[in-house]
Parts: structure tokens; C-alpha cells; sequence
């Protein structure tokens, strides 16, 4: 039996001293177009989205301007995630060469990629160097200010540099957003992968998908407490705040 899940399409936004940036741009301002234009009619049904707003409709709605977003990390580019990236034209790209490199390869085809939402020339790309200081129990990482409030850690295999990111917040709360790896946390206590029909299209390696995979299993094992949040399950969004709203 396929179970029908609510799927959602998020971006997660850090505000910190040294700046302010979104992790994953969600589904941008021309996605209607976008989808359109590049999608087959099968991929269309197999894709299909109803649309809320973008985040850059969310954050002028409420008085937040677009141009205070520093930059972006997309967890990956895939369409789903790099749709909104052109919404923020003062923003900075901030991504590792492999996943820059595999975007805009003839490999990168639609469904999973359109590089319409990535190739402008106005934008400015940022390629992050992780040190090999091991994190948790990934042997690289990248703290992106300095003060391990926020980390960022490979997880390859759905894409060549599909990132995952720690956030640690003063309360002690902490969260681990791990991109398109699995679609459900759940699938990190099983291990599983995803249903067979999507992984097909998005999986970029499988084996590498399985490995990552195993890393958040066992680090779910060791550290409980880290609340793991895929970036397109619903239920495990549902506890975070919702912007306006904030968690410190
Ligand atoms: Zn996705």
C-alpha cells in the first residue's frame, strides 16, 4: 500500500549576529512557469504542488525585507529547493563546487534540475571549504559563523553535495535539517529508503544515498535528543516555529 503523505516545501531562516541567511529557498515566484515549461505531463502529475506563497511574498507580508536575507544555502539545487534563489537578487549563493559543478552539467536534467532558476548572471556564488575537523560523526564540516550555532555537514548521494545543517540553539534545542536524504524522519530510525517510483527520478547515487543514510541512523541512535527534520516532512516541521514566530 502507497500512504499518502502531506509533503511540504520549506525554507528554514537563521537570523545571527553576523548575519542572516535561508537555508533552502522552497518553491520561488515563478514556479508556475517553471514547472510549466520544463516538466513533462507525466512529471507534472507525479510533482504536483498546490501554491502557497512564495518566501519572498511570506517575508514582505510581514514587513521583513527580501534585501536583509544575506544569503542562501540550498541544501541542494534541485528545482524544488533553488526555485526561489532568483526572488533574492542581493543574496549571495552559498554551495560547495561539486554540487555547483554536477548543476550545470548535461547530466543536471529536469525533473530534478532546471537550471533556468540558477543561471542568471546577476548572481554571486559563495563556494564553502569544509575542514576536515569532524562534527558529530561526519569527518567534515562547515561552522558558517564560527561559534558552532550552526554547522554544516556532506551528506552526498540524492545530489553530488546535498548538504545537511546542525542548528544549536541557546534554549539547548537542537536540530538537525537534513535535505531530500530521506522524506520522512522516520526513515532515519528504520533505516529505509524512498519509495522506488520517485527515487528513481531524484536519487542521484543510490549507494551514497544508503551510506549518508546509515550516518544519521546511528547518530539518531547515539543522540536522541537532536530533533531531525527532513526537508519536506510535514509532521516533523509541525513543532518549529512558524515565521513570524521565533526560537532562540
Ligand atoms: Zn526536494
Amino acid at each position: 500500500m502507497l500512504l499518502l503523505r502531506r509533503l511540504s516545501h520549506v525554507s528554514i531562516l537563521i537570523q545571527h549576529p553576523k548575519g542572516t541567511f535561508v537555508f533552502d529557498t522552497g518553491l520561488g515566484s515563478q514556479i508556475e512557469g517553471q514547472f510549466h515549461d520544463h516538466f513533462s505531463f507525466l512529471d507534472r502529475q507525479l510533482f504536483k504542488f498546490t501554491k502557497l506563497n512564495s518566501l519572498r511574498e511570506i517575508l514582505l507580508e510581514n514587513k521583513f525585507s527580501p534585501d536583509s536575507i544575506d544569503f542562501i544555502i540550498p541544501t541542494h539545487l534541485h528545482f524544488d529547493h533553488a526555485s526561489g534563489i532568483e526572488d533574492f537578487p542581493k543574496a549571495t549563493v552559498w554551495t560547495t563546487k561539486e554540487e555547483y559543478d554536477h548543476a550545470f552539467s548535461e547530466e543536471a536534467m529536469p525533473p530534478a534540475f532546471i537550471k533556468e532558476q540558477y543561471d542568471a548572471d546577476f548572481i554571486k556564488w559563495n563556494f564553502m571549504d569544509f575542514d576536515t575537523s569532524a562534527y558529530e560523526i561526519f569527518n567534515e564540516s562547515y561552522d558558517v559563523f564560527n561559534d558552532g550555532t550552526v554547522v554544516l555537514v556532506k551528506l552526498p548521494g540524492h545530489t553530488k553535495g546535498s548538504l545537511g545543517m546542525f542548528v544549536n540553539l541557546k534554549s539547548g534545542k537542537r536540530y538537525f535539517f537534513t535535505g531530500d536524504l530521506t522524506w520522512a524522519a522516520e526513515a532515519f530510525i528504520k533505516p529505509a529508503e524512498k519509495h522506488s517510483i520517485p527515487r528513481k527520478k531524484v536519487d542521484g547515487d543510490r549507494e551514497k544515498v544508503k551510506e549518508s543514510i546509515v550516518m544519521v541512523h546511528y547518530l539518531a541512535k547515539e543522540k536522541p535528543e537532536i530533533n531531525l527534520v527532513p526537508a519536506h516532512d510535514f509532521n516533523a516541521q509541525k513543532g518549529i516555529a512558524h515565521f513570524p514566530e521565533v526560537e532562540l
